[in-house]
């Protein structure tokens, strides 16, 4: 059994504070500052150019990407971090479309996060050969799926309401159909069981920020399937997927038959430093245990805010098998009672246009807080401290 109050321990939240919106960007592990310092001191500072060998800082994109793979059941040699997740995206989508080059349908839906529409909007808008974007509703997915679909593009976790596809399902269809898939794990990594491997997918794709609580701004992360390495095409060629790097050939030839091939350029290793951190915590995480502490969280979340909370929607699935791992309320003044809440130290997030989004994070959020935050939301609405002109002024981000 995973000891979730060891896990707690592992991380320095702030004195008082109720955090839950590991969602959206995990908190810092203690072993952060530690760890950092000795990569200052004893990487940085003492081997300069030397430790892309002698701390192996070249390979740590393959090292990393095997952890973070074992996580979503990717086998070893599958995986790679690094960029961001709006360039793997792209990465993905792009290599997806050259292996059914005939096909001019990518498939997503209206409830994908932005960035990934966006992404493909540009690359479709590149290649100028006549694609097609169809964002059906996400209930439609399923029957969108034709033979004129060369690429499917989901995200299992849809980031306001915490649906959850049916991985195994889309999959399947979309390979009767001969489609290829890309599979956004943004919102499922760390926080359900995930298995890349299992369903076949083509391509998974996702972020380290969020549940993996790899700090601001960490690694993205691609696995393409063992099936595809050796003709995946590395769409974004630089020269971290060229055959032989320090050859320093003016011509492009990609790494035969590995994932390196879907490496781009120099990655930022101190923010792997903070990654490896993180994942050591997750080495002693049962995904399974989690999603069931997961599920018991989210269930009492739930149960007390509509006991207590009168205004509130629940507008997540009320079936934990078709939930992430976060839960969202519809209220009409949503944004500035989360303004409220936050200015009383309980944090979670705002997504327009009037959803409340809370990250369910059992590695270090306990029953106690899950009471203690609707406590907290139940006199804000009490006392219509939304109401007051400072929560009402809208922040960069929300
Ligand atoms: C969080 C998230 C992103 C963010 O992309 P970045 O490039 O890391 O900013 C993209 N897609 C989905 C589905 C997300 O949830």
């Amino acid at each position: 059994m995973t000891d979730f109050a060891w896990t707690r321990d592992q991380f320095d939240l702030p004195e008082g504070m109720i955090y839950l919106n590991g969602n959206s960007l995990g908190p810092m592990p203690k072993a952060s500052v530690p760890a950092m310092t000795r990569f200052l001191n004893d990487e940085w500072r003492t081997e300069l150019i030397k430790g892309w060998n002698t701390k192996n800082w070249f390979m740590q994109t393959n090292t990393l990407g095997d952890r973070v793979g074992a996580m979503i059941g990717a086998p070893a040699g599958t995986t790679v971090v690094g960029d961001t997740l709006s360039i793997k995206v792209f990465q993905a989508v792009a290599a997806g479309m050259a292996l059914v080059p005939d096909r001019k349908v990518i498939l997503s839906d209206n409830g994908n996060f932005p960035t990934d529409l966006y992404m493909v909007e540009g690359l479709m808008k590149l290649k100028d050969a006549g694609h097609e974007l169809r964002t059906p509703d996400p209930e439609d997915v399923m029957d969108g799926i034709t033979e004129e679909v060369g690429v499917v593009m989901i995200t299992e976790v849809d980031y306001r309401t915490g649906r959850r596809h049916d991985m195994k399902a889309i999959i399947d269809k979309a390979h009767s159909v001969g489609a290829v898939v890309v599979w956004d794990l943004a919102h499922s990594a760390g926080a359900v069981p995930v298995d890349v491997a299992g369903c076949d997918t083509d391509f998974a794709i996702g972020c380290t920020y969020k549940y993996l609580n790899g700090g601001p701004g960490a690694p993205a992360f691609i696995h393409v399937a063992e099936r595809l390495l050796d003709r995946v095409e590395p769409v974004l060629s630089g020269w971290y997927g060229h055959e032989a790097p320090f050859a320093f050939d003016t011509d492009y030839r990609p790494m035969p038959n590995k994932i390196e091939r879907m490496r781009i350029g120099t990655p930022s290793i101190a923010s792997f430093v903070l990654l490896e951190g993180a994942l050591d915590i997750w080495d002693k995480v049962d995904m399974n245990d989690l999603h069931a502490k997961s599920i018991e969280l989210s269930e009492l979340f739930i149960q007390e805010v509509e006991a207590r909370c009168p205004g509130l929607t629940l507008v997540s699935p009320r079936d934990p098998q078709a939930r992430g791992s976060h839960v969202s309320f519809a209220f009409e003044h949503g944004y500035a009672a989360m303004q409220a809440l936050i200015a009383a130290n309980v944090i979670g997030d705002f997504r327009a246009p009037n959803v409340m989004r809370f990250g369910i994070t059992p590695l270090f959020t306990t029953e106690d807080d899950i009471r203690a935050a609707v406590d907290t939301l139940e006199t804000i609405l009490k006392e219509e401290r939304y109401k007051e002109e400072q929560f009402q002024k809208r922040s960069l981000v929300t």
